[in-house]
Protein backbone atom coordinates (compact mmCIF):
# COMPACT_ATOMS: atom_id res chain seq x y z
CA UNK A 1 0.00 0.00 0.00
CA UNK A 2 1.71 3.15 -1.13
CA UNK A 3 0.21 6.07 1.39
CA UNK A 4 1.00 9.74 1.36
CA UNK A 5 2.49 11.61 4.04
CA UNK A 6 0.60 13.39 7.19
CA UNK A 7 1.99 16.77 7.95
CA UNK A 8 0.80 18.30 11.12
CA UNK A 9 2.28 21.95 11.83
CA UNK A 10 1.06 23.24 15.19
CA UNK A 11 1.45 23.75 18.67
CA UNK A 12 3.33 20.92 21.28
CA UNK A 13 2.73 21.70 24.87
CA UNK A 14 3.30 20.12 28.52
CA UNK A 15 0.67 19.91 30.70
CA UNK A 16 1.05 20.42 33.84
CA UNK A 17 -1.77 19.36 35.95
CA UNK A 18 -2.69 19.90 39.72
CA UNK A 19 -5.75 18.19 42.02
CA UNK A 20 -6.35 20.92 45.29
CA UNK A 21 -9.15 20.26 46.99
CA UNK A 22 -10.38 23.99 46.89
CA UNK A 23 -9.15 26.50 44.14
CA UNK A 24 -6.90 29.10 45.55
CA UNK A 25 -8.67 32.69 45.85
CA UNK A 26 -6.46 35.57 44.85
CA UNK A 27 -3.22 35.52 47.34
CA UNK A 28 -4.49 32.24 49.09
CA UNK A 29 -1.79 29.55 49.04
CA UNK A 30 -3.41 26.21 49.03
CA UNK A 31 -1.73 22.40 49.37
CA UNK A 32 -2.03 20.47 46.53
CA UNK A 33 -2.56 16.72 46.46
CA UNK A 34 -1.06 15.21 43.31
CA UNK A 35 0.71 16.99 40.47
CA UNK A 36 1.83 15.15 37.47
CA UNK A 37 2.75 16.14 33.68
CA UNK A 38 0.95 15.29 30.77
CA UNK A 39 2.43 15.87 26.97
CA UNK A 40 -0.55 17.45 24.71
CA UNK A 41 -1.04 20.60 22.53
CA UNK A 42 -3.48 19.87 19.44
CA UNK A 43 -0.96 19.94 17.08
CA UNK A 44 1.09 16.95 19.11
CA UNK A 45 -1.69 15.48 19.83
CA UNK A 46 -3.15 14.90 16.25
CA UNK A 47 0.24 13.74 14.96
CA UNK A 48 0.64 11.19 17.86
CA UNK A 49 -3.12 9.88 16.91
CA UNK A 50 -1.79 9.41 13.34
CA UNK A 51 1.80 8.19 14.30
CA UNK A 52 -0.39 5.49 16.49
CA UNK A 53 -2.44 4.74 13.44
CA UNK A 54 0.54 3.96 11.30
CA UNK A 55 0.73 6.67 9.06
CA UNK A 56 3.66 8.18 7.81
CA UNK A 57 3.35 11.51 10.04
CA UNK A 58 5.96 14.69 10.18
CA UNK A 59 5.22 17.14 12.93
CA UNK A 60 6.45 21.04 12.25
CA UNK A 61 6.48 23.21 15.51
CA UNK A 62 8.96 24.40 18.09
CA UNK A 63 9.87 23.76 21.43
CA UNK A 64 11.83 24.79 24.40
CA UNK A 65 15.51 23.99 24.81
CA UNK A 66 14.20 22.38 28.21
CA UNK A 67 12.97 19.48 29.82
CA UNK A 68 9.61 19.82 28.73
CA UNK A 69 10.72 20.32 25.18
CA UNK A 70 13.28 17.17 25.12
CA UNK A 71 10.41 15.35 26.82
CA UNK A 72 8.15 15.87 24.05
CA UNK A 73 10.44 15.21 21.33
CA UNK A 74 10.74 11.80 22.97
CA UNK A 75 7.05 11.06 23.46
CA UNK A 76 6.88 12.00 19.37
CA UNK A 77 9.35 9.50 18.64
CA UNK A 78 7.78 6.72 21.16
CA UNK A 79 4.88 7.46 18.73
CA UNK A 80 6.54 6.78 15.80
CA UNK A 81 6.24 10.93 14.85
CA UNK A 82 8.83 11.85 12.40
CA UNK A 83 10.31 15.33 14.22
CA UNK A 84 13.21 16.37 12.19
CA UNK A 85 11.12 19.67 11.82
CA UNK A 86 10.59 20.14 15.37
CA UNK A 87 12.44 23.10 16.05
CA UNK A 88 14.20 24.07 19.27
CA UNK A 89 13.73 27.74 20.18
CA UNK A 90 15.10 30.34 22.95
CA UNK A 91 12.22 30.33 24.73
CA UNK A 92 10.07 27.80 27.15
CA UNK A 93 8.17 25.29 25.53
CA UNK A 94 4.32 25.64 25.22
CA UNK A 95 2.43 25.22 29.06
CA UNK A 96 -0.82 24.39 30.20
CA UNK A 97 -1.01 24.72 33.78
CA UNK A 98 -4.16 23.08 35.03
CA UNK A 99 -5.48 23.55 38.66
CA UNK A 100 -8.72 20.84 39.37
CA UNK A 101 -10.45 20.79 42.25
CA UNK A 102 -12.53 18.17 44.05
CA UNK A 103 -15.49 18.45 42.93
CA UNK A 104 -13.99 19.07 38.97
CA UNK A 105 -13.67 23.07 38.58
CA UNK A 106 -11.09 23.89 37.26
CA UNK A 107 -8.87 26.77 36.01
CA UNK A 108 -6.16 26.63 33.31
CA UNK A 109 -3.27 29.25 32.16
CA UNK A 110 -1.83 28.45 28.59
CA UNK A 111 1.43 29.68 27.65
CA UNK A 112 1.86 29.06 23.55
CA UNK A 113 5.94 30.01 24.68
CA UNK A 114 8.05 28.28 22.01
CA UNK A 115 4.74 27.79 20.01
CA UNK A 116 4.62 31.39 18.69
CA UNK A 117 8.10 30.83 17.02
CA UNK A 118 6.51 28.36 14.47
CA UNK A 119 6.67 31.09 11.44
CA UNK A 120 7.02 30.87 7.68
CA UNK A 121 10.47 29.53 7.34
CA UNK A 122 9.26 26.22 9.29
CA UNK A 123 6.39 25.76 6.92
CA UNK A 124 8.81 26.25 4.39
CA UNK A 125 11.17 23.80 5.90
CA UNK A 126 8.51 20.97 6.85
CA UNK A 127 6.97 20.99 3.28
CA UNK A 128 10.39 20.83 1.72
CA UNK A 129 11.57 18.46 3.75
CA UNK A 130 8.06 16.16 3.36
CA UNK A 131 8.48 15.88 -0.52
CA UNK A 132 5.53 14.73 -2.27
CA UNK A 133 2.45 16.71 -0.97
CA UNK A 134 0.39 14.56 0.83
CA UNK A 135 -1.73 15.71 3.60
CA UNK A 136 -1.69 18.51 5.73
CA UNK A 137 -2.81 19.37 9.31
CA UNK A 138 -3.76 22.26 11.56
CA UNK A 139 -4.90 23.89 13.77
CA UNK A 140 -4.96 27.16 15.59
CA UNK A 141 -2.50 27.15 18.16
CA UNK A 142 0.12 28.89 16.24
CA UNK A 143 0.26 32.02 15.16
CA UNK A 144 -2.42 32.74 12.59
CA UNK A 145 -0.42 33.87 10.15
CA UNK A 146 1.32 30.41 10.54
CA UNK A 147 -1.66 28.79 9.66
CA UNK A 148 -2.15 30.90 6.93
CA UNK A 149 0.53 30.95 4.92
CA UNK A 150 0.60 26.86 5.52
CA UNK A 151 -2.25 26.66 3.25
CA UNK A 152 -1.34 28.56 0.50
CA UNK A 153 2.05 27.95 0.17
CA UNK A 154 0.95 23.84 0.59
CA UNK A 155 -2.46 24.01 -1.78
CA UNK A 156 0.01 25.88 -4.02
CA UNK A 157 1.91 22.51 -3.68
CA UNK A 158 -0.75 20.53 -4.41
CA UNK A 159 -2.00 19.44 -1.11
CA UNK A 160 -4.75 18.28 0.58
CA UNK A 161 -5.35 21.04 3.77
CA UNK A 162 -7.36 19.78 6.35
CA UNK A 163 -7.99 22.64 9.21
CA UNK A 164 -9.06 21.65 12.59
CA UNK A 165 -10.17 25.66 13.80
CA UNK A 166 -9.62 24.96 17.48
CA UNK A 167 -9.12 26.98 19.56
CA UNK A 168 -12.17 28.95 17.36
CA UNK A 169 -10.84 31.73 15.21
CA UNK A 170 -11.92 33.00 11.47
CA UNK A 171 -9.34 32.93 8.63
CA UNK A 172 -8.97 35.48 5.93
CA UNK A 173 -11.89 35.68 3.42
CA UNK A 174 -9.61 34.94 0.89
CA UNK A 175 -7.66 31.72 2.95
CA UNK A 176 -11.12 29.96 3.10
CA UNK A 177 -11.76 28.98 -0.01
CA UNK A 178 -8.32 27.20 0.17
CA UNK A 179 -9.65 24.84 2.68
CA UNK A 180 -10.12 21.10 1.53
CA UNK A 181 -11.64 20.17 4.94
CA UNK A 182 -12.51 22.22 7.83
CA UNK A 183 -13.55 20.28 11.16
CA UNK A 184 -14.38 22.22 13.57
CA UNK A 185 -16.58 21.13 16.90
CA UNK A 186 -20.03 22.38 17.69
CA UNK A 187 -18.70 25.12 19.95
CA UNK A 188 -16.32 25.98 17.37
CA UNK A 189 -19.32 25.86 14.74
CA UNK A 190 -20.84 28.45 16.32
CA UNK A 191 -18.33 31.04 16.93
CA UNK A 192 -17.24 30.45 13.15
CA UNK A 193 -20.57 31.39 11.59
CA UNK A 194 -22.12 33.16 13.93
CA UNK A 195 -25.11 30.36 14.43
CA UNK A 196 -26.09 28.68 17.00
CA UNK A 197 -25.38 24.47 16.25
CA UNK A 198 -26.96 23.23 18.94
CA UNK A 199 -29.83 20.40 17.16
CA UNK A 200 -28.72 18.92 14.11
CA UNK A 201 -31.38 21.15 11.80
CA UNK A 202 -29.09 24.06 13.06
CA UNK A 203 -25.81 22.39 12.90
CA UNK A 204 -26.59 21.55 8.98
CA UNK A 205 -27.21 25.37 8.71
CA UNK A 206 -24.07 26.35 9.67
CA UNK A 207 -22.30 23.60 7.79
CA UNK A 208 -23.68 25.43 5.00
CA UNK A 209 -22.60 28.79 5.65
CA UNK A 210 -19.13 27.73 6.18
CA UNK A 211 -19.13 26.25 2.87
CA UNK A 212 -20.84 29.31 1.45
CA UNK A 213 -17.00 30.61 2.17
CA UNK A 214 -15.77 28.63 -0.53
CA UNK A 215 -14.38 25.45 1.64
CA UNK A 216 -14.73 21.85 -0.35
CA UNK A 217 -16.24 20.01 3.10
CA UNK A 218 -17.14 20.80 6.14
CA UNK A 219 -16.93 17.96 8.92
CA UNK A 220 -18.57 18.86 12.22
CA UNK A 221 -17.61 17.01 15.49
CA UNK A 222 -20.97 16.57 17.77
CA UNK A 223 -19.21 14.79 20.62
CA UNK A 224 -21.46 11.60 21.66
CA UNK A 225 -24.08 12.46 18.61
CA UNK A 226 -21.24 11.68 16.35
CA UNK A 227 -20.61 14.03 13.24
CA UNK A 228 -21.64 15.32 10.30
CA UNK A 229 -20.59 15.75 6.60
CA UNK A 230 -21.35 18.32 4.33
CA UNK A 231 -19.56 18.24 0.70
CA UNK A 232 -20.69 20.20 -2.73
CA UNK A 233 -24.77 18.92 -2.24
CA UNK A 234 -23.80 15.77 -0.63
CA UNK A 235 -24.65 15.49 3.25
CA UNK A 236 -24.50 12.28 5.82
CA UNK A 237 -23.89 11.11 9.62
CA UNK A 238 -20.93 9.00 11.08
CA UNK A 239 -23.37 7.50 13.68
CA UNK A 240 -20.85 7.34 16.84
CA UNK A 241 -19.92 3.72 18.04
CA UNK A 242 -21.56 3.34 21.43
CA UNK A 243 -19.34 3.20 23.98
CA UNK A 244 -18.92 4.33 28.38
CA UNK A 245 -16.91 7.45 27.86
CA UNK A 246 -14.57 7.72 30.66
CA UNK A 247 -12.84 10.78 29.64
CA UNK A 248 -13.64 12.52 26.30
CA UNK A 249 -10.55 14.71 26.27
CA UNK A 250 -8.99 14.82 23.46
CA UNK A 251 -11.48 12.63 21.11
CA UNK A 252 -11.44 15.39 18.38
CA UNK A 253 -7.55 14.83 18.16
CA UNK A 254 -7.98 11.56 17.54
CA UNK A 255 -10.13 11.70 15.60
CA UNK A 256 -8.75 14.63 13.46
CA UNK A 257 -5.35 12.11 13.43
CA UNK A 258 -7.86 9.48 12.18
CA UNK A 259 -8.90 10.78 9.19
CA UNK A 260 -6.18 12.43 7.61
CA UNK A 261 -4.58 8.95 8.27
CA UNK A 262 -7.04 7.27 6.45
CA UNK A 263 -6.90 9.69 3.81
CA UNK A 264 -3.60 9.01 2.96
CA UNK A 265 -3.55 5.67 2.93
CA UNK A 266 -6.10 6.43 -0.05
CA UNK A 267 -9.21 5.28 1.54
CA UNK A 268 -12.73 7.56 1.09
CA UNK A 269 -13.43 10.33 2.81
CA UNK A 270 -16.80 8.92 4.28
CA UNK A 271 -14.27 5.27 4.90
CA UNK A 272 -11.81 7.74 6.57
CA UNK A 273 -14.80 9.35 8.36
CA UNK A 274 -16.04 6.35 10.21
CA UNK A 275 -12.47 4.93 11.24
CA UNK A 276 -12.14 8.60 12.45
CA UNK A 277 -15.12 7.71 14.22
CA UNK A 278 -13.85 3.91 15.60
CA UNK A 279 -10.27 5.71 16.65
CA UNK A 280 -12.18 7.90 18.44
CA UNK A 281 -14.31 6.30 20.63
CA UNK A 282 -11.68 3.75 21.72
CA UNK A 283 -9.73 6.88 22.87
CA UNK A 284 -12.64 8.44 25.38
CA UNK A 285 -12.92 4.67 27.01
CA UNK A 286 -9.68 6.13 28.54
CA UNK A 287 -8.38 8.37 30.73
CA UNK A 288 -5.70 11.49 29.31
CA UNK A 289 -5.16 13.06 26.21
CA UNK A 290 -2.06 11.32 24.14
CA UNK A 291 -2.21 7.97 26.88
CA UNK A 292 -5.94 7.81 25.53
CA UNK A 293 -4.78 7.71 21.84
CA UNK A 294 -5.25 3.75 20.60
CA UNK A 295 -2.35 2.05 18.28
CA UNK A 296 -4.00 1.03 14.87
CA UNK A 297 -4.31 -2.85 16.13
CA UNK A 298 -6.59 -1.88 19.01
CA UNK A 299 -8.75 -0.09 16.62
CA UNK A 300 -8.58 -3.12 14.03
CA UNK A 301 -10.15 -5.14 17.02
CA UNK A 302 -12.28 -2.97 18.01
CA UNK A 303 -13.69 -2.33 14.93
CA UNK A 304 -13.87 -6.03 14.33
P1 LIG B 1 -13.66 17.74 20.59
O1 LIG B 1 -12.86 16.85 21.48
O2 LIG B 1 -12.83 18.44 19.57
O3 LIG B 1 -14.62 18.65 21.31
P2 LIG B 1 -15.94 16.00 20.01
O4 LIG B 1 -16.27 16.02 21.47
O5 LIG B 1 -16.97 16.49 19.07
O6 LIG B 1 -14.57 16.73 19.69
O7 LIG B 1 -15.59 14.47 19.65
C1 LIG B 1 -14.98 14.10 18.43
C2 LIG B 1 -15.52 12.75 18.00
O8 LIG B 1 -15.24 11.78 19.01
C3 LIG B 1 -17.05 12.69 17.81
O9 LIG B 1 -17.41 13.12 16.52
C4 LIG B 1 -17.31 11.22 18.03
O10 LIG B 1 -17.08 10.46 16.85
C5 LIG B 1 -16.27 10.82 19.08
N1 LIG B 1 -16.86 10.88 20.43
C6 LIG B 1 -16.82 11.91 21.32
N2 LIG B 1 -17.48 11.61 22.45
C7 LIG B 1 -17.95 10.34 22.28
C8 LIG B 1 -18.72 9.44 23.10
N3 LIG B 1 -19.14 9.79 24.32
N4 LIG B 1 -19.01 8.22 22.59
C9 LIG B 1 -18.58 7.84 21.35
N5 LIG B 1 -17.86 8.64 20.54
C10 LIG B 1 -17.55 9.88 21.00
Amino acid sequence: MTTKTVLVIGSLNMDLAVSVQKLPHQGETVFGSSFATFPGGKGANQAVAAGRLGAAVKMAGCVGRDGFGADLLEGLQASHVDRTCVEQVDQSTGTALITVDAAGANTIVVVGGANWACDAAAVDKALTAAGEPGILVLQNEIPQETVEYAIKAAKAQGWTVIFNPAPARTLSRDIMPLVDIIIPNETETAVLTGLPADSDEAVIKAARKLLDQGIGTVVITLGARGSLCCSGAEQYRIQPYPVKAVDTTAAGDAYVGAMATGLAEGRSLRDSLEFASAAAAVAVTRAGAQPSLPWRKEVDAFIR
